[in-house]
Formats: structure tokens, sequence, C-alpha cells
């Protein structure tokens, strides 16, 4: 049992007490990269390159130390001489390489991947400032430059590298790779994030603005970088087209190398399109194809048919990338030619104008490209493929319906249950064995004690133990004081309009002055917000403001902060995730129906033993068939109602806004109490927005949301009921594993 402590002594001469904690994490990165480096690649004829614009991989040392099969032994090792694991857990930067869900589910993805032993592998650009830092002053967002790129990290150069041909100029791209280990296997894949040859941070001025029109050094600076001017929206096109130049080119290199003679490409690779972000994909690999290795156009496109694959993440329509024929003139001259070739091909063969890439404004529609130009084309949980299908998509579904399929999105169980929630993992593995590492469906075998007391106040025991690291957590990181005694209510993702945490904050509101009223709730409430907000995004901003300026009033009212505290953590990322998610009694997954594509917070939650309060929306339904309907808590209108209201125009908020219970909620965003707290334009635009506009329908299941969640909190107080409903949701788990979701992908599209 001294895996480390011979390794450090050789490295350093030193004993491992010795050496401090940031000391201990470079010798542990190393001796994990060198155990990586010994592995060998995975090959299949056939590999797959899972294009995405982000990666949000989270901190990847303990991680790997699970997957080698060494976490609990190093962890150990590191006691007996005095450490501690999660403070050297510490040290180590989160990469900044994601936004959210899409990023976090293609994460998932690769550890997957790996974990089955597929040929399969990620392909992305490194961002060295990757997505901004929020940090919050005077109550309102701000955004900072996340710097998370250190001399020691896992990134590991190559001396690949390709040219990458731009309108007035070409980039050298180079290739750092990060070694993506599976569960227990002697073989491995990798995360190929390309760069450019120098990144000027020099660029950066106040907060994230920067130069934006310095592609040469910009290119891999920020992640979305703000597109509301022209300027940004070009960047955003020299970042597709530099990684899925690259993308294609080391597809093609490592095809030939394996024996390929570029007609029988599709036998060699596959690409799964993430998003409309690696679109551009598609033309690009017909141009190599054709001008340097002398393919027909023709035969081309069947190529690229044959080995292509999209998935869509959402049906909102301002996501889907429309970007004009004019703007990809002046930045790859060199692929309009093609786009519109595919354009013709198109309109040759279908008339109806919904179908066609380039519309009537030359701009050319990314999603259709992908469709028609593709093989495959996948939602992300059974109801949103669904509305794809009927509603979104219709007309594609109907010229195509055999490309279109359902994946079920799904998380890695290595990161959310092993790691996450340590003792939980361990109790299970007490309960029914370990089966459930590697075929997560054996989690059903927890149903045989749904009745056991005994099991019941064990959970509850660790639920509370997940609350006390937590307030510690909150406490050192995030100047947050946390009550474990309190039940814990907590809404983390992206903010949006269409996720409502709007509606949530307008329970807050009620909840508040309820308790002002003199109605005391049994047990004090903890309701918990964390996420970030795009900083071009006006409401998404204000909505942020409303949450920190109702803290600061109920966490400071003495009246009130015995039963009710409010708290919005800073900088919500994959770190943070994991210390709520396991300490979380109660996951808000309350979208609009029909909006939430997916989610994957839900399952999250769902798999660490909290109960869902949500709407019949994107994964919500299955884990309300699979759970069953007793152990979850669903309120609101419907997909097929709100799909029709948007279409007949029919919700106005001003009826709602009549309601005594809504109107005394949405008012408090203006009065008198709130004012103190907050900035007035904000809070007046917010309070503006929710009456007139409203576009996501905050209003309409508020009433239902707010009965809906006082039987939440009524039912907590039957804890053997609760632990029951605990036990079915845990047991019914397995099914979102993303292993799961990969072995389908592969079953059904990559045939890798
Ligand atoms: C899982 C995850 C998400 C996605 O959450 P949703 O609730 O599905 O939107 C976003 N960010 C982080 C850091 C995550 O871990």
């Amino acid at each position: 049992m001294t895996y480390l402590t011979n390794y450090v002594l050789e490295k350093t001469n030193k004993p491992l007490q010795e050496l401090t904690n940031e000391e201990i994490y470079v010798q542990l990165l190393d001796y994990v990269k060198e155990k990586a480096a010994k592995k060998e690649k995975n090959k299949a004829k056939r590999k797959v390159y899972y294009i995405s614009a982000e990666f949000l991989i989270g901190k990847l040392l303990s991680n790997n130390l699970i997957n080698l099969g060494i976490y609990k032994e190093i962890k150990e090792e590191l006691a007996q001489a005095g450490k501690s694991i999660s403070q050297i857990e510490d040290v180590e930067p989160e990469p900044s390489l994601g936004n959210g869900g899409l990023g976090r589910l293609a994460s998932c993805f690769v550890d997957s991947m790996s974990t089955l032993a597929l040929n399969g592998e990620g392909v992305g650009l490194n961002y060295h400032c990757g997505l901004f830092r929020q940090v919050f002053r005077d109550n309102q967002q701000e955004a900072e430059p996340n710097f998370w790129i250190e001399n020691d990290s896992w990134l590991q150069p190559t001396d690949i590298s390709y040219d990458v041909p731009f309108k007035n100029f070409t980039l050298k791209s180079k290739l750092d790779r990060i070694d993506v280990l599976g569960y227990q296997k002697e073989t491995k894949n990798y995360l190929n994030l390309f760069d450019i040859e120098s990144v000027d941070y020099g660029l950066i001025k106040e907060g994230i603005s920067f130069d934006k029109s310095d592609i040469k050094n910009n290119l891999t600076l920020f992640l979305y970088p703000d597109d509301s001017d022209k300027t940004g929206e070009l960047l955003r096109i020299y970042q597709q087209y530099f990684m899925v130049s690259n993308a294609a080119q080391l597809l093609i290199d490592e095809a030939i190398e394996r024996g390929s003679n570029l007609h029988d490409l599709a036998d060699y690779a596959y690409v799964q399109i993430n998003d409309t972000h690696p679109s551009l994909v598609i033309p690009e690999l017909i141009r190599l194809l054709t001008e340097k290795h002398d393919i027909s156009f023709e035969e081309a496109v069947s190529i690229v048919k044959a080995m292509t694959g999209y998935t869509n993440h959402t049906i909102l329509a301002e996501a889907l990338e429309k970007w004009p024929l004019e703007y990809l003139e002046e930045v790859v001259p060199h692929l309009v030619a093609i786009i519109r070739q595919l354009d013709e091909l198109v309109k040759r063969d279908y008339s109806n104008p919904s179908v066609h890439i380039i519309d009537e404004s030359g701009r050319v529609h990314m999603a259709h490209m992908d469709i028609h130009y593709s093989n495959s084309v996948n939602g992300v949980a059974a109801l949103h493929t669904e509305i794809l299908k009927n509603s979104e998509l219709k007309d594609f579904y109907e010229l195509y319906p055999e490309k279109f399929n359902n994946k079920t999105n799904g998380i890695t169980f290595r990161r959310w249950l092993e790691f996450a929630n340590q003792e939980l993992a361990d109790y299970l593995k007490e309960l029914i064995g370990d089966g459930y590492l590697e075929d997560a469906t054996q989690l059903e075998k927890l149903l045989e004690f749904a009745d056991d007391s005994s099991v019941h106040k064990k959970l509850a025991d660790i639920k509370f133990n997940n609350k006390l690291a937590l307030k510690r957590y909150l406490k050192d990181n995030k100047n947050i004081e946390l009550d474990e005694n309190s039940i814990i209510d907590t809404q983390i993702k992206r903010f949006h309009e269409y996720k409502r945490q709007q509606m949530n904050a307008l329970y807050v509101i009620h909840k508040y002055l309820d308790i002002k009223k003199g109605n005391l709730p049994k047990r004090k409430i903890t309701i918990i917000f964390g996420g970030k907000a795009a900083p071009a995004y006006t409401i998404a901003q204000d909505i942020i403001h409303l949450i920190l300026s109702l803290s600061e009033l109920i966490n400071n009212d003495p009246e009130v902060n015995q039963y009710l505290n409010v708290h919005l953590v800073e900088n919500y990322n994959v770190t943070v995730a994991e210390k709520l998610i396991p300490a979380s009694d109660i996951s808000e997954q309350i979208s609009l129906a029909s909006k939430e594509a997916s989610g994957t917070g839900n399952m999250k939650f769902m798999l660490n033993g909290a109960l869902t309060l949500g709407t019949m929306d994107g994964a919500n339904v299955e884990i309300a068939e699979l759970a069953g309907m007793d152990n979850i808590y669903t309120f609101g209108k419907d997909s097929d109602t709100i799909i029709d209201l948007y279409a007949t125009s029919g919700y106005h908020a001003n009826e709602y806004y009549q309601d005594e219970v809504i109107k005394e909620a949405v008012d408090f965003i203006v009065s008198d109490q709130l004012m103190p707290y907050g900035n007035k334009e904000r809070l007046e635009r917010l309070h503006h927005e929710l009456i007139s506009k409203d576009w996501f329908m905050t209003l309409i299941d508020l009433k239902e949301y707010i009965v809906m969640k006082e039987r939440v909190f009524s039912d907590y107080e039957n804890q053997d009921l609760w632990s029951k409903k605990v036990i079915h949701n845990i047991a019914k788990a397995g099914f979102f594993s993303s292993d799961r979701t990969i072995k389908q992908y592969n079953d059904d599209i990559w045939h890798s």
C-alpha cells in the first residue's frame, strides 16, 4: 500500500509528510499521467469523433484515480501521512472549457466511450480563459476571465498541427490532448483540444471584453465570446471553422494511416455533430475530399452522409444557428460554394422553403444542412425527440423518418456517485454489492429495502453528513452560512427564462410574506440557487439580481431567517455541483414544459437521493415513469398545452396577474421592502417583463407550483415515507447512466 510514498520519495527525495498539498497535487498529476501513458489507445476500425464546442470536464484528479481503481488506496495512504485528499483536490483548478449541460454531457460521453472501450474521442478547442468566472457585486453578476491553465496540467502537447485556411490568412494549429481513462480499463482514448500558437492575454480589457477582431491572437481566448455585434459573430465562425477543419484533417490523416483509400472513409470514421456549432464539418470534409484527394463532389457527398450524425439539443429557435451567407463569405469563402451546391441539391428535390438550407434572406440554417447531409438525427430525451418529429422538425421527419432516433441523455456514475457521494456509494455496496458499477440497472436490487426502516435511517444519516460537508465548503469558499438542519431545496443550472428560476423566486417571495403573516413552516427551509447568466442576456441578469436582493433581505430579517434562507452560490461549476447535489433533498426541475430538451442535472439529483419537484418536461418524464408517480412531484401544464398556446398566441401574463396570490408576489419585486436592496432599473424591468410579455410563461404554473411545493415540505416530515421515495429514485436511476446512452449511440448510429 505504498503507491505514492515510494514514487514521491524517488522523484523528490522527500517523504510524503514533508510535501505541501500543492506539491502532492503535482506529484499525483505526474503519477496518474505516467500510468495513463502506459495504456494502449482503443482500436476499432471505425473511430468515432465526437465534435463539440464545449467539454465541461470538471476536475480530473479524483476521477482518474477512481477509474484507475486506486482512489481509496491513495486516500488512505495520504491520510496515513497526515494529508487529506480533499484538500489536495482543492488545489486543482477546474478546467473552463464548457458552459452547461451540453458540455457536461460531452464530458460524460468521453468517460463512457473509454469505459466501454470504444474507439471514440472528443474533439474541441482549448479555450485559455474559457467561460467567464462569475462574481457578485452589489447583488449583480459580473464576469471575469477564468485563467485555468497552469504549468502543471492534464494537457499533453503533441506535434500534430494543421494549416487552417481563412479568407485573408492561414492559421497554424497545435493539438493538446488529455488522456481519457475508462473505469478499470487497460485502454484509453483522448480528448483532442486544438489551439492556436499565439494566444495574447493582453487583448483582454475590462472584465471579459477584448479585441474581438484580432483573430490570430484571440481565437481560443474565450468560449462563446460576446456575439451581440458583427465582429463577435464573425469570431464565432472563425472558432467553429478552426475546430472542424482541424477535426476533419485529423480524421482523414488517421484514416489514411490505418489503411483507408478515402473512398471507404466512412468505414474508418464517424463524426457526431454535438449541436450545430460543428456543422461546418460537413462542407469542410467535402472540400478536403474533392480538392485534396480527387474525389468527385457526388461521391464526397455520399461519403460524408454515411459518416455523420447530428444531435439536436434544443427547440429554442434563437439557439439554432443561422449564419448570414455574407459572413461566411468573409471568413470561409471556400466553403460557400459548397454550401450553395448542397442547398441547390435540396432545392432541386424539395420546394418547401422550410427545409431549405439557405433561406430567402441569405441565411444558412446549420441544422438543416446537418439533417439533409447526415444519416442520423437524434433528440436527447423521449419527449424531446417526439417534439422534434411532430412539431419542430416535422417537415424533415416527413422527408427522412428513418434518420430520426432518440438517445436519452445520461451521466457518468463514476463522477456523480462514486466520487461525489462516497458515503452513499459505500453503503450501496454494503447493501447490494458492487455490480452496479459495471451494470447500473443493478441498483434496482435496492427496491428490496424500500420498507426497511434501518435503511431509511442510514440514508437520512448520509444525507445529513453531506449537508455538513456542504456547510463547510460553503463557509470556506462561498461566504455562505448553511443550516444543516434545514430541508435543502436546490435549483442549479444556467440562468434562462425557460428554466424559470424566476418562478422559484416568486415562490420565495410568497413564502416570505406568508411567514411574515405568521404561517410558520414546521422546519426551516433553505432554498439554494446556482448558475451563470450569459453576459448579454439582460433579463437573466435581472433574475439573478432579484434572487441576490431577496437573499440579502430574507437572510437578514430576524423574523424570517429562522424559517427561511435563500442563497445564490457564486460561480456555479462542476465542483460546486459535486458538493451541492449529494446534500440536497429537493431537485428543482421546473422548466416550461416542452422547452428543456432533457436536462442532466435532474438525473444527478435522482441518483443522489433527492426527490424531483418538476414539470413533465425533458427527461423528467422518464424519471416519473421509472420512479413512479408516487415518487416524484409533478405539476404544471403539459407540453402539448404549451405548444398549442404558442401556436395560438394564447398566453397573456396579465390575465394570471389578476390573481391575488400571484399579484402579491409579483408586485413585491418593486415594493418598498425590496427596493433598498436592489437596483431600481433592474427590478422594474423584470416586473414589467413578468406582467406584460413573460415569453416563457412564468405565471401559468405558479399557483400549482406553490401548492405542490407545500406538499413536498409536508411529506418530508414523514421521514419513512420520504426515504421510501428516495430508495425508489436511486433504484431506478440506473437507466440514466451515460454508459447506457453511449451503448445506444454505438449500437444504433456509430457501429464502431
Ligand atoms: C449537470 C450540469 C449542468 C446541467 O444542468 P441542467 O439542470 O440539466 O441544466 C450544468 N452545469 C453543470 C456544472 C452541471 O454539472
